[in-house]
Parts: structure tokens; C-alpha cells; sequence
């Protein structure tokens, strides 16, 4: 396979789950991905965000998660016959970037998987050059608020990320970007759900991720509070109606919460991120499948519904 200039690596990171998967690395796991996680490798990400281990330099790791490299030859293959719903292919803010990610999306779309690309923001000519080749954009957003997203993402202006979600979602349409949000990162749940709300509005799915630290992560009930909130929201529900109901009247969430859909990944269709941001053995914060009963039954008990 020839592979074009611009691809400078012959290698790409693949999350271990993904790898597994593909019986590319030995190991299996109890939750299974339904997306194969793809990375470009980069040597130091210049967005230096403070949650993240690439900012140190550390491109093995992203989130909690491993991110074993192989070649991209050997991967096409198990990737076309696999019966994964998506590829995601994420990128650092390494030099150059944008052009790596045309040239391996480009490469990518012959295992004919729609493709989302996470990344840092692409230029207009960017997007015009990936238009027939990726399916959906994710957007790093993460903190809620302008002032947390400043302190987090300290080589961004705060609002490069909002500006760009609007080029994208001009540029794709509607529910075709998902913005990502870190939960956890000190703001309170009024200021995650208007920072959802303004991503709902402009045209975008939310995706929400648990901010892990070393000993753990957010209070588990406000999690799921930012779960349900964020669910709601793109049902439509104002802001202030949501954090009413989940504030004075939780007794009226018994309903909405059903089948607890609204706790499994969200984001882009069969994005599910096992162990993204929990281990193996602790509660999922996004469930990577349908939840069971206890599993439901440990969550109303968290929102002191029972
Ligand atoms: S929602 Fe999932 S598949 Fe979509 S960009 Fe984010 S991590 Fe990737």
C-alpha cells in the first residue's frame, strides 16, 4: 500500500481496547468497544491542557487509557472486516497536524467506517478537504465555563473552541459535531448545563466526559445529575426547567430516568469509550452498554430516588 507524503508515520496509536479487539495485541476486556479508537502519534501537544498527559509529552496515554502504536498497514484490514461502528481518529496539536489527518482519513475511509475526527481546530480548507471522508467532527470544549477553559486549556483562547464549533456545524450541518465536556474541572451543575445548553443550541450533540484524577473523579451523584441534565437538554428542556426538576423535584426524574439510557456515551452514534475514565472493576461514569437493573437501581439510589 502506497501511503501518501503527507502521512509521515507509517504508525497510528490505537486505544488497547481497540487493539484487543482486533486481535492486534493479546488481552481481552469485560467491556468491549463498539468504535475502534485511533490516534496520530505526536511527540509534546502544544495545547498543554492541563488534564491530559499529552501535554507532558506522554503521547502513550490519553484519559486513563493506553494507546499501544502499530502499523497502519496492519490495521486496514481487521478495521474493514471488523463489525465496529466508527472509527474515531484523534489528534495532539503536534506541527502539521491537519494534513496528517487528511491523508490518514483519507487512508481510513477505504475500510468504508464512518469516521469522526477529534481534534484540534481544522481550517475551513481543512474541512473543504475532508468533505466525502469523515462523518462527524468532536470538539474539545471541555471546560463549561470561558474562565475554566482558560485555566485547562491555557495555549487556547476560550473561545477558539466555540468559534469553531460554529464553522463545523456550518460546514457539516446539524448533529454532526459532538462538543465534548469534561465534568469535574470545578464548575458547579447551573454552569455545565448552560455550557451544554449553548453546544445543544448552536446545533451540536453533548458528549459528556468524567474528569479522573489520580484518587478519583466528580461526586458520582453530580455526575449523574450532569447526565441527566445534558440528556434533557437535547430533549429540548430549558435549562432552568432541568435544574429546577433536578434540584427541588428529583421525585419527577423516576420517569425520565427509565431504561437509563441517558447514563450510557453519548457523542457521536457507537461511541461507547469503555474505561475511558473509569477502571476496569469501578462503577462506569458512561456506561459502554445497556446498563443492567442494579446497576439502575445503584443510581437512583445515588439521586436518593429510592
Ligand atoms: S463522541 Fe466519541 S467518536 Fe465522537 S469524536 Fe468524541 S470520542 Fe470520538
Amino acid at each position: 500500500m502506497d501511503l501518501p507524503k503527507e502521512v509521515e508515520t507509517t504508525n497510528l496509536r490505537l486505544s488497547a481496547g481497540t487493539a484487543m479487539y482486533l486481535n492486534l495485541m493479546n488481552g481481552g476486556a469485560l467491556e468491549v468497544p463498539t468504535t475502534a479508537y485511533l490516534m496520530i502519534p505526536g511527540d509534546v501537544c502544544r495545547g498543554r491542557c492541563t488534564f491530559c498527559p499529552q501535554a507532558r509529552g506522554d503521547s502513550r496515554w490519553l484519559s486513563r487509557v493506553s494507546w499501544p502504536e502499530f502499523d497502519i498497514e496492519d490495521m486496514i484490514g481487521p478495521l474493514t472486516e471488523s463489525d465496529l461502528q466508527r472509527i474515531c481518529l484523534q489528534c495532539p496539536d503536534v506541527p502539521g497536524y491537519e494534513e496528517s489527518i487528511v491523508a490518514t482519513a483519507t487512508l481510513l475511509s477505504e475500510t468504508g467506517k464512518p469516521i469522526s475526527i477529534s481534534a484540534p481546530p481544522l481550517s475551513e480548507e481543512t474541512l473543504v478537504k475532508l468533505d466525502g471522508i469523515i462523518d462527524r467532527i468532536g470538539i474539545g470544549i471541555d471546560g463549561a465555563t470561558d474562565d475554566i477553559r482558560a485555566s485547562v486549556k491555557r495555549n487556547y483562547d476560550p473561545q477558539v473552541f466555540w468559534d469553531y464549533l460554529g464553522r463545523a456545524i456550518s460546514h457539516l450541518g446539524p448533529n454532526r459535531v459532538t462538543a465534548h465536556f469534561i465534568v469535574g474541572l470545578g464548575e458547579n451543575l447551573p454552569q455545565l448545563t448552560l455550557g451544554a445548553y449553548r453546544a445543544v443550541n448552536a446545533g451540536a450533540d453533548v458528549s459528556l466526559f468524567s474528569y479522573m484524577s489520580k484518587e478519583n473523579g466528580p461526586d458520582i451523584r453530580y455526575y449523574r445529575q450532569a447526565q441527566i441534565a445534558s440528556h434533557l437538554l437535547k430533549k429540548g428542556r430549558s435549562p432552568s426547567d432541568i435544574l429546577e426538576m433536578l434540584l427541588d423535584h428529583p421525585e419527577e426524574l423516576v420517569d425520565i430516568i427509565a431504561e437509563g439510557e441517558m447514563f450510557r456515551t453519548q457523542g457521536c452514534p457507537g461511541c461507547n469509550r469503555p474505561y475511558y475514565t473509569t477502571r476496569p472493576g469501578q462503577e462506569h461514569r458512561n456506561y459502554p452498554r445497556a446498563l443492567k437493573k442494579v446497576e439502575l437501581d445503584k443510581i437512583k439510589e445515588d439521586l436518593s430516588l429510592v
